[in-house]
């Protein structure tokens, strides 16, 4: 890595907690390769502090921040305007210096959940998402830009999945997109399964050291026997790779992608909003943060 000077500009990620960040990886392996003397650095943030951090980074001059869970929806507190994407789903990802020391939020999850579709038609095509989450909420922003016939939001909580559907049926209904909500703990949801063109898993299930268990898959083992093998399964998670749901895919010859190319791109499209450089070495920060991985 090259030396930090006096003049060397400062990005960063905020989030509770951040060490097993892969952001500092990747965005300081695009600097040195763009041969830009900018360093990246992950800093812990309690929810109490977020305001006043964010106000005193923007001080010292920052060039941008990243934020991460658990702080996507309370930073729009700290934030002087909002990009439009932002504004819609009301979570912001990427924190851009404006001038009079303010900060306009931005959100790349949805350009970065976007990216990995680009070659596939989705026009008219129906969806499913489990989970009604964060991250749910920039992909059905993204989905709402491709066309689709039909979204089915599949969760277990009534009471969450029924404010998620209020809250983001607006986005659909602009684009005359159906939206239906089906708690599993209730219904069978086999029959959506079976029909769907597009699988996206935004639970933490199957990831690496969360609670719900890495060897478990969502919606239990036995929902997966009626997978087609049309179907395209995209699961956010990117540790371990694949997870057991993308291998029950991959077993039965589905196309699937996992969260790493979304991880990789949102990141790209921040440096693109801080820099001003439209050309990102992708390529760069996605061997960089698979070669963290391995470790
Ligand atoms: P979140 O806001 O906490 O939402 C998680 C969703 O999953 C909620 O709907 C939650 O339901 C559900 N859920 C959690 N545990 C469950 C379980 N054991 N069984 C059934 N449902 C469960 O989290 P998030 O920010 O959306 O993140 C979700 C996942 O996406 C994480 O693994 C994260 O690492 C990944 N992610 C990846 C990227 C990327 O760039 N690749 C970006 C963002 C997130 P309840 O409401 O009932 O709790």
């Amino acid at each position: 890595m090259s030396t930090i000077t006096g003049k060397t500009n400062l990005v960063g990620l905020l989030g509770q907690p951040v060490n097993h960040s892969l952001s500092p990886i990747m965005h300081n392996a695009a600097y040195e390769e763009m041969g830009l003397d900018w360093c990246y650095v992950a800093m812990p943030c309690d929810s109490q502090d977020l305001e006043k951090v964010t106000k005193a980074l923007r001080f010292l001059d920052f060039k941008g921040l990243n934020i991460t869970i658990p702080h996507k929806q309370e930073v729009l507190k700290a934030c002087n305007k909002l990009t439009e994407i932002a504004n819609d789903i009301q979570a912001v990802n990427t924190l851009i210096p404006e001038k009079n020391n303010q900060w306009i939020g931005a959100n790349t999850d949805v350009q970065g959940f976007l990216t990995p579709l680009k070659d596939h038609n989705l026009k008219n095509k129906s969806v499913v998402v489990i989970g009604c989450g964060g991250s749910a909420r920039a992909v059905v922003m993204g989905l709402s830009s491709l066309n689709v016939k039909k979204v089915t939001i599949i969760s277990r909580n009534e009471k969450t999945l029924n404010i998620f559907v209020q809250s983001t049926s607006n986005l659909l209904s602009k684009r005359d997109i159906s939206i239906e909500s089906i708690n599993n703990k209730k219904l069978n949801v086999s029959p959506y399964i079976q029909e769907a063109d597009l699988i996206i898993n935004t639970t933490p299930i199957g990831m690496n050291g969360s609670q719900a268990k890495q060897e478990s898959v969502p919606l239990g083992q036995e929902v997966w026997d009626c997978l087609s093998n049309k179907t395209i399964l995209y699961d956010l998670i990117y540790t371990p790779r694949p997870t057991n749901w993308l291998k029950i895919g991959q077993q039965k010859n589905c196309f699937t992608i996992d969260g790493l190319d979304m991880l990789v791109e949102q990141g790209a499209f921040s440096i693109r909003l801080w820099t001003g450089f439209h050309d990102v070495p992708v390529q760069t920060m996605k061997s960089s943060a698979e070669k963290h991985l391995m470790v």
